[in-house]
């Protein structure tokens, strides 16, 4: 058995484990890297990116599809799936071999290959022959796909996120069982390639919005394109010749249906399970989790931190990448801790019309506190020149003081929206700071004007002038 001893030992070579790494460098103080997989990142390896690359291709599909509405002619499009897969892969590659030569150059002595687990508060044992003893200790381990009943005993015969860029074939057909921002990425993007794709819940939901207005839109939008089956029941799936066999009971009539595949994105779990947490004496609920603060990232009052998805609160890369830079410093520095003020929630899909939800969602509000403006982009002037005027947008104010506390968002590029009414909440600005800001006609912002000028209404505010003094609104605003 060896035995090492640092100041910082760090579970994980992933977004967060890699800025805590950083932080304790920074700090001057020794760590160890701590990695049971491959080095390269579940965003770069299988989730942003490869997610992302897909997509592209499907976009680029979609666009020579509708093409003609706009009077541009165009040989129908074929689809060389090989191709476009081979594409996804060597473009995540070369992200992946970014980041391994990045990891790659961590002294060899501060890294280590295998599992870890606890043996107690600040002592690791990492695979079946290295005991690490730390001061403190970074969980950065990240979260795998859940394979829900009853797919989870054919588990070997269905697919997650990760398997779809190893494809070398776009299959003939596809199940998606979930509705989630990753089965309606990866769903939709598939379905635009030429696969005939049908999705499968058991629940109503479809994204994750909470605003029922913003869910009834969803569902109907998605619906135009996709096939949906929501709030089935009694599914049941079997291994057959050819793929495997889904059945279930909708609107009380029992179906049946052969796919070549089954994708299951039905939400990812923390990877805790092989930590061996109980031997931290830390309280655990039920889920296995220990106490967690936002702020600080420490667990209790003990030495050990968690950053990025293993926490299963905003499983997003730039949170992991903030939770790993201050779990990382404070870890460093403990027993001194210091508490850190948390960027406004954003989170985006990359579906088509685009998904987002900005700092606080409609059911993390106090309903009577807020007014909500909102805006179609059914009728939105540049959202219907680019031929993508589907959508809607409901931004949250606070009563009281006007200040915008957070956006459900539904529609064209709305990645770009999000962000401003990001920046707008995370300055604390009003209804009446934000009009104040210029807006460019004819523009997909313009949509966002329109939703504040309603909520303006209803607040009867407008930087110190009277709703009925607002500027005319010019036509598709
Ligand atoms: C399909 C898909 C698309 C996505 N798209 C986006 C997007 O567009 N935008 C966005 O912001 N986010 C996106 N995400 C989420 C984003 O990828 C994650 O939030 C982020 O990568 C999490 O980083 P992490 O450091 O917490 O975990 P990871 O990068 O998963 O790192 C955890 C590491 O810990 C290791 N590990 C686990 N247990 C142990 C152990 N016991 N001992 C040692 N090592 C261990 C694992 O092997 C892994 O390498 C997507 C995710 C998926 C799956």
């Amino acid at each position: 058995m060896t035995t090492l001893d640092v100041d910082v030992a760090v579970i994980g070579a992933g977004t967060a484990g890699l800025s805590a790494r950083r932080e304790v460098e920074k700090a001057g103080k020794r760590s160890v890297l701590i990695e049971a997989g491959h080095y390269g990142t579940t965003c770069a390896r299988e989730g942003c990116m490869p997610s992302k690359l897909l997509i592209a291709a499907a976009d680029a599909k979609h666009a020579v599809d509708g093409a003609s509405r706009f009077g541009v002619r165009v040989e129908a499009a074929r689809v060389d799936g090989a191709a476009v897969l081979a594409r996804v892969k060597s473009e995540r590659d070369r992200f992946v071999g970014q980041v391994v030569r990045s990891t790659e150059r961590v002294p060899a002595e501060e890294r280590l290959r295998g599992s870890a687990r606890f043996l107690d508060r600040t002592t690791l044992l990492v695979g079946e022959d290295t005991r690490v003893r730390a001061r403190a200790v970074v969980i950065a381990s990240g979260s795998s796909p859940w394979v829900p009943p009853p797919f989870d005993v054919i588990r070997e015969h269905v697919e997650v996120s990760a398997d779809v860029f190893e494809w070398r074939a776009l299959p003939r057909t596809l199940a998606v069982v979930g509705t989630g921002i990753v089965a309606l990425e990866l769903g939709q993007a598939l379905h635009r390639l030429g696969v005939e794709t049908v999705f499968f819940n058991p629940f109503d939901e479809l994204g994750p919005f909470t605003s029922p207005p913003l869910q009834r839109a969803a569902r109907s939008l998605y619906a135009r394109e996709l096939e949906l089956h929501l709030g089935i029941t009694e599914t049941s799936a079997r291994v057959v010749q050819g793929g495997v066999r889904i059945g279930w009971v909708e609107d009380g009539a029992h179906h049946e249906r052969t796919f070549e595949r089954v994708l299951v994105a039905a939400g990812r779990r923390s990877n805790l399970a092989a930590l061996d947490l109980a031997k931290t004496g830390l309280p655990l609920d039920a889920q296995g989790k220990p106490p967690w603060d936002r702020r600080t990232c420490q667990c209790g009052d003990s030495p050990i931190f968690m950053a990025g998805d293993v926490i299963g609160r905003r499983q997003l890369l730039h949170e992991a990448s903030d939770e790993g830079h201050i779990a990382g410093a404070n870890a460093a520095c403990f027993p001194e801790v210091t508490a850190h003020v948390r960027r406004a929630g954003l989170s985006i899909a990359f579906t088509d019309p685009q998904i987002a939800i900005v700092g606080r969602s409609f059911a993390e509000l106090p309903h009577a506190e807020i007014a909500t403006g909102e805006v179609s982009y059914e009728d939105q002037g540049r959202a219907r020149l680019m031929g993508a005027n589907a959508g809607l947008v409901e931004l949250y104010a606070e009563r009281a003081s006007c200040r915008i506390l957070g956006a459900e968002m539904l529609g064209p590029s709305v990645e770009h929206l999000a962000h401003l009414v990001a920046w707008a909440v995370q300055r604390g600005m009003t209804v009446q700071d934000c009009l104040s800001m210029p807006f460019y006609h004819p523009t997909l912002e313009e949509g966002l004007r329109t939703a504040l000028i309603a909520l303006a209404k209803k607040l009867d505010v407008v930087g110190g002038c009277r709703a009925e003094d607002l500027p005319d609104e010019c036509p598709g605003m």
